[in-house]
């Protein structure tokens, strides 16, 4: 399989690239700094090619998406892990927008784009998955505030999933939301689970097999109420 990363320089996407490359698959380790993608596809080893992907960059889309189709004519796997502002105890009623809005250009609008350019090359796949790496904090069910910019994202990156999944069913695109759980990283801090573990439910939903879910919200391979 030919499987896309976003943010794999670090934390969980790294991890999820480590563990598909480690199965056999090509990974396309994406990260917005090309010398950090380049240096962890070197330190990964296996067959991984590094990227430059900065997610809230349409020029930056375009030209993954046109070297995705030079090179291999199709993509099986879109994992889209890179996010930002975990924006723990703040208040939504005085949330600074400036701020929210600056979350959804790479929560929200950079996967939407990204899967809008790739869709083609998805096409193209006799198995292809979309992975949305979300979180519980957009659970709605569990939402009790805390987390306004990164949560609102999250909610409305579950609902183009949950949207997407029920358009592209009739193609066999496969497409669900993953909440890692709370994992170590520099994003949830010390005490967490080991990436090894967070990454495992996202590996775990790129490599669904074709009678798989779709339009589900997970954790552990195990569904999370919305
Ligand atoms: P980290 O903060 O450790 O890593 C985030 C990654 O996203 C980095 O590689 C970062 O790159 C990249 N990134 C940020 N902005 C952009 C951008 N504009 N374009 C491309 N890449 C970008 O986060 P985690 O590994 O912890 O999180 C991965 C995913 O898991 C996220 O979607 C997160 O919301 C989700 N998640 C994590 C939880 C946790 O407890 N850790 C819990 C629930 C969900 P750079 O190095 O350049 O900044």
């Amino acid at each position: 399989m030919i499987v896309l990363v976003t943010g794999a320089n670090r934390g969980i996407g790294r991890e999820v690239c480590r563990e598909l490359a480690a199965l056999g698959h090509t990974v396309l380790l994406t990260a917005r700094s090309p010398e950090a993608a380049e240096t962890t596809a070197r330190e990964l080893g296996g067959d991984v090619v590094p990227l430059r992907l900065d997610v809230t960059s349409e020029e930056d889309i375009a030209g993954v998406a046109a070297a995705v189709a030079e090179r291999y004519g199709r993509l099986d796997v879109l994992v889209n892990n890179a996010a930002i502002t975990y924006d723990t105890w703040q208040s939504g009623a005085s949330a600074d927008l400036d701020v929210v809005r600056e979350a959804a250009e790479t929560n929200l609008y950079g996967p939407w784009r990204l899967i809008q350019e790739l869709l083609p090359l998805l096409r193209e796949s006799a198995h292809p998955r979309i992975v949305n790496v979300s979180s519980e904090a957009a659970s709605l069910t569990n939402m009790g505030g805390g987390t306004p910019a990164y949560g609102t994202t999250k909610v409305a990156l579950n609902a183009l999933t949950r949207m997407l999944a029920a358009e592209l069913r009739g193609d066999g695109v496969l497409v669900n939301a993953i909440c890692p759980g709370w994992v170590a990283t520099d994003m949830g801090g010390p005490g967490g689970r080991p990436v090894s573990e967070g990454a495992a439910g996202v590996v775990w939903a790129a490599t669904l097999p074709d009678d798989g879910p779709t339009g589900g919200f997970f954790r552990d391979g195990r569904p999370l109420p919305w």
